[in-house]
C-alpha cells in the first residue's frame, strides 16, 4: 500500500517526539521522587518502630483494660492511652474518651460506644493533624544486619543462665549467634525479651515479653513456652506483607537465606540518569534525522 504523506507531518512528527520525551521526562522524574531511598526509608521506619514502641508501652495490660478497643489500631493513628479512660495524640493535642460502659448491663449500648470510638480514631485528629491520614507501622527487617541487631539486643539482655523449653519445630539457623543456645535464638527472632525471676532460692520463674503486644506471661522454668501462639493476635509480627507472608516468617527466611538484594539509591538514580541522558540524545538524533 501506497504510504500517504501529510506535508505537515514532520513537523507533526517533532511535535508528538517531543510531547512524547517531554511525558517521559515527567515519568522518570516522578519515579526517581516518589522511590523512598532506602536510607530515607530506613530511617523512617526505624523512627516508626521507635514511636509504636513508645506508644504501645502505654496500653501495658495494667493500664488498659478495654480488650474490644484494639490498642495497635489506636497506636499506628498515633493515640497515647491516657489513664486507661481517655486517648490523646502528641501532634493535635485532641482527646478521644475512652470508658466503656459495663458491657453486662447493656451489650448494644456498649457496641455501639466501641463502635464510635473506632470510627473516631481518625475523624477525632484535627484536619491538618499528619495522624489523620499516616498510620504509625512496624514494618518487617529487609536486611538480615537490622534482623541480627535487633535479634542481638534481646539475646543480651537476657540471662546468661536461662534454660528454655520451647514448642517450636521448625529449622532456625543458629551459626550466627554460636554463643546462644537455639532456644534463645528462637525466642529472640519472635520477638520474646526474657527475665528471670528468683520466687525461692530453688525456684524460678521465667517472664517472657513481646514489646510488639504487650503481651506478658510467665512460666515455670519446667514448663514448655510456644514462642508462636503467645503473642496477642493482633501483634505485628503476624501481619502479612504483599505476598501473605506473616512478618515472623519473613525474617526467618531472611534468616534462612543469610543474603539479602538491596537497591540502593545510588543504582536508582543512576538508572534514572541514564535513561534521561538517552531521551535528550533521541530528540537531537531524530532531530538530525531530519535534517538529513
Ligand atoms: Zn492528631
Ligand atoms: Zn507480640
Amino acid at each position: 500500500m501506497e504510504e500517504v504523506v501529510n506535508e505537515n507531518s514532520p513537523s507533526l512528527k517533532m511535535e508528538e517526539l517531543r510531547d512524547l520525551k517531554r511525558r517521559a521526562l515527567v515519568c522518570l522524574s516522578s519515579i526517581a521522587d516518589s522511590a523512598p531511598t532506602p536510607t530515607k526509608r530506613e530511617k523512617r521506619e526505624h523512627a516508626d518502630r521507635e514511636l509504636y514502641c513508645s506508644l504501645i508501652k502505654t496500653f501495658d495490660n495494667k493500664a488498659w483494660k478495654h480488650s474490644d478497643l484494639c490498642a495497635k489500631d489506636l497506636v499506628s493513628h498515633g493515640w497515647r492511652n491516657n489513664n486507661g479512660k481517655t486517648v490523646k495524640c502528641d501532634s493535635c493535642q485532641k482527646v478521644i474518651c475512652t470508658d466503656l460502659p459495663s458491657i453486662s448491663e447493656n451489650v448494644d449500648v456498649y457496641k455501639k460506644c466501641v463502635s464510635d470510638i473506632n470510627r473516631r480514631i481518625v475523624e477525632s485528629h484535627q484536619l491538618t493533624c499528619p495522624r489523620r491520614s499516616s498510620s504509625i507501622k512496624i514494618s518487617k527487617f529487609e536486611n538480615l544486619i537490622d534482623l541480627k541487631a535487633d535479634m542481638i539486643k534481646r539475646l543480651k539482655s537476657n540471662d546468661d543462665d536461662l534454660q528454655l523449653k520451647i514448642d517450636f519445630a521448625m529449622e532456625v539457623p543458629t551459626q550466627s549467634f554460636s554463643s546462644y543456645p537455639r532456644e534463645r535464638v528462637i525466642c529472640s527472632l519472635l520477638n520474646w525479651g526474657i527475665t528471670k525471676q528468683v520466687v525461692s532460692p530453688n525456684k524460678c520463674r521465667l517472664q517472657f515479653a513481646c514489646d510488639l503486644c504487650n503481651r506478658c506471661t510467665s512460666l515455670s522454668e519446667n514448663e514448655s513456652f510456644d514462642p508462636v501462639l503467645n503473642h496477642m493476635k493482633w501483634c505485628p509480627l503476624f501481619d502479612k506483607d504483599n505476598n501473605g507472608m506473616a512478618m515472623w516468617r519473613s525474617h526467618l527466611s531472611l534468616l534462612t537465606q543469610e543474603k539479602t538484594v538491596r537497591i540502593t539509591s545510588e543504582a536508582t538514580s543512576m538508572i534514572v540518569g541514564k535513561v534521561k541522558s538517552l531521551l535528550r540524545k533521541s530528540i537531537s538524533t531524530v532531530a538530525l534525522e531530519e535534517c538529513n
